[in-house]
């Protein structure tokens, strides 16, 4: 089995994250894509996130039409801090050793990847797969240095839909009452 991972904030699920998702799944020939909504992001302690609840209902609702897709709530579940790392393990003890895991991770991530708990530990444990990201210009042998060898065997980079989405500007639009149609599924409107 190969289980493609894409975590994110999911605040709310937008375009760019199931284009993204779906040309990752095809180009690695990948079982599955997970996607797991992120309790409390580390690197956005200080923000406010929209309630887990609608983050996950959300995800499940854009992701149902994908007999690919499928969605995990075990970072929600988990009280604490949150990291990858107890993920990527969680996940080994339920499908097993044998099944590879691919971290699919946008460009903008990526340049951040270092500062990842653990991040040594976990490039060795898992596959990432950097996608790249309109506007997001990664020096990927910074990325190669810091990881050294591992990093040639176990991040792999791949040229996906660009699609200038964020939730951030989504968010921004809601704000000022402006039209996020196109951008976010239709089954997200209500909740978002
Ligand atoms: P925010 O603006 O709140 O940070 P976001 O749009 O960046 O939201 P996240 O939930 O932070 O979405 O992203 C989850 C993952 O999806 C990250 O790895 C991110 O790089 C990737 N991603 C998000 N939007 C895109 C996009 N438009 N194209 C490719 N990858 C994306
Ligand atoms: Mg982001």
């Amino acid at each position: 089995m190969k289980i493609g991972i894409m975590g994110g904030t999911f605040d709310p699920i937008h375009f760019g994250h199931l284009a993204t998702a779906e040309a990752v799944r095809e180009n690695f020939s990948l079982d599955e894509i997970l996607f797991i909504p992120a309790a409390r992001p580390p690197h956005k302690l200080g923000k406010k996130v929209s309630d887990e609840h609608h983050r996950l209902t959300m995800t499940i609702l854009a992701t149902r039409s994908n007999k690919f897709f499928k969605v995990s709530d075990m970072e929600l579940k988990r009280t604490g801090l949150s990291y990858t790392l107890d993920t990527m393990n969680e996940l080994h003890k339920t499908f097993g050793h044998s099944t590879e895991l691919f971290f699919i991770i946008g460009a903008d991530s990526l340049a951040d990847l270092f500062k990842w708990h653990a991040a040594q530990e976990l490039v060795a444990k898992c596959h990432f797969i950097a996608t790249t990201r309109p506007g997001v210009d990664v020096d990927f042998s910074a990325v190669e240095n810091f990881f050294g060898k591992v990093a040639k065997e176990h991040i792999h980079r791949v040229t996906t839909p660009g699609l200038e989405i964020s939730s951030t500007d989504i968010r921004e639009k809601v704000r000022l009452g402006r039209s996020i149609k196109y951008l976010v599924p239709k089954s997200s409107k209500n909740i978002f």
